[in-house]
C-alpha cells in the first residue's frame, strides 16, 4: 500500500519531479502543451482508488446507437483490464432494454460489479418516500440476474436528501432492499466534457475534440488533487478514494490516459468493497441539502470550492 501521509514534506520533491518531467517532455515533443499542463498542474500523493462508472448501460441512449454503446463499453473494459481494475457500474433501470443489453452483458462479463442507480434517474429531492421505494425496487427486479455479490446503490446526481428526515427515509428504503449507498470522493463535472466532446466530433472538428479530451484529463487530475488535499487538510489525512465517471464516449476514448496517469503517480487501484471500509464512509454525513457532493464534503458539512 502506497501512503505517504506527510504530503507537504513531499510536495517539493513532487514539484521538482514535475518540472523535470516538463523539461523532458518539451524536449521530446514540440507540441508538448498537454504535457506541460500535466506536469505543472497536477501533484498528488499516491493513494488508493476505486473506479465507479455511472449511467449503465451507457449515457444518452437516445443519441447513442446500441453498436456505439457496446463499443464504448468494450473500450472502457479494455482500459480497465490493462490495469487489472475491477470496477463497479451503476445501472439506470429504464435504460436496460434488448438494444442496450449487449453493452451491460459485456460490462458484467468482464467481471465488473453492477449496482442500482434508480429506475429513471430522478433527483431524489423531488421524490416521496414511496416514489423512491418504487424507483429502487423496479430496477432491483431487473438487476436480480446481474447482482450476485455486494448490493450497491448510487444516488442520481449524488443527491441524497435535502433534510435529515428525507436522508433517513432513503437510508431506510435502501436498507429494506439490502443496498449499501456508495458515495464518491472525487466528484467532477466529467459529463460536461463528454457533451462538448460529442458536439465537436459531430461537427467533424477533430482538433477541438482533441483539446477537449486533453482538458478533460487535466480536469480529472485537478479534481483528484483537490479532494486529496481537502482530505489531508481538513480530515487529518488522506482517504481511500472512489472516483465517479460515466459510461460515455470521452471515457471510451480517453479513460486509458487517465488511468495511466494514476498508475504513473503510484496510485493503487482497489475494489469498491475495499474503499468503502475506510473510516471516511462511516463518519456522519452532516450535510443535508440539494447539492450532490463528495463524501469528503459531506462529512465536512458542505461544498468546498
Ligand atoms: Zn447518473
Amino acid at each position: 500500500m502506497l501512503k505517504n501521509r506527510p504530503f507537504r514534506t513531499f510536495l517539493g520533491i513532487f514539484l521538482l519531479a514535475g518540472i523535470g518531467f516538463l523539461v523532458a517532455s518539451r524536449n521530446d515533443d514540440d507540441t508538448g502543451q498537454t504535457y506541460m499542463a500535466l506536469a505543472t498542474t497536477v501533484l498528488t500523493n499516491p493513494s488508493r482508488i476505486a473506479i465507479t462508472i455511472d449511467d449503465l448501460p451507457y449515457v444518452m441512449p437516445s443519441k447513442t446507437s446500441p453498436d456505439e454503446g457496446l463499443r464504448y463499453t468494450n473500450q472502457i473494459n479494455a482500459a480497465l483490464q490493462k490495469h487489472g481494475i475491477i470496477a463497479t457500474g451503476f445501472a439506470v433501470g429504464q435504460q436496460i432494454n434488448p438494444q442496450s443489453l449487449p453493452a451491460l452483458r459485456a460490462f458484467a462479463g468482464a467481471g465488473h460489479t453492477i449496482g442500482n442507480h434508480s429506475w429513471s434517474h430522478p433527483d431524489y429531492g423531488t421524490l416521496t418516500r414511496d416514489e423512491f421505494h418504487g424507483e429502487t425496487g423496479r430496477t432491483d427486479e431487473i438487476l436480480q440476474q446481474w447482482i450476485d455479490g455486494p448490493r450497491y446503490y448510487r444516488f442520481p446526481f449524488l443527491r441524497e436528501g435535502e433534510t435529515e428526515a428525507t436522508k433517513a427515509a432513503a437510508t431506510q428504503v435502501l436498507a429494506e432492499f439490502g443496498y449499501q449507498n456508495v458515495p464518491v470522493t472525487i466528484d467532477n463535472d466529467e459529463w460536461q466534457f463528454n457533451a462538448d466532446y460529442l458536439e465537436a466530433l459531430e461537427e467533424g472538428n477533430a482538433a477541438v475534440a482533441a483539446t477537449i479530451a486533453r482538458d478533460y484529463v487535466a480536469h480529472m487530475q485537478e479534481r483528484t488533487a483537490f479532494f486529496q488535499t481537502l482530505a489531508i487538510d481538513e480530515l487529518g489525512g488522506d482517504v481511500d478514494h472512489i472516483l465517479l465517471i460515466h459510461l460515455n464516449r470521452i471515457n471510451a476514448d480517453h479513460l486509458g490516459t487517465l488511468l495511466e496517469w494514476y498508475d504513473a503517480q503510484g496510485w493503487t487501484f482497489i475494489l469498491v468493497e475495499e474503499a468503502i471500509t475506510h473510516p471516511l464512509f462511516s463518519r456522519p454525513d452532516i450535510y443535508a441539502g440539494s447539492r450532490g457532493l463528495s463524501q469528503i464534503e459531506r462529512v465536512l458539512g458542505g461544498k468546498h470550492e
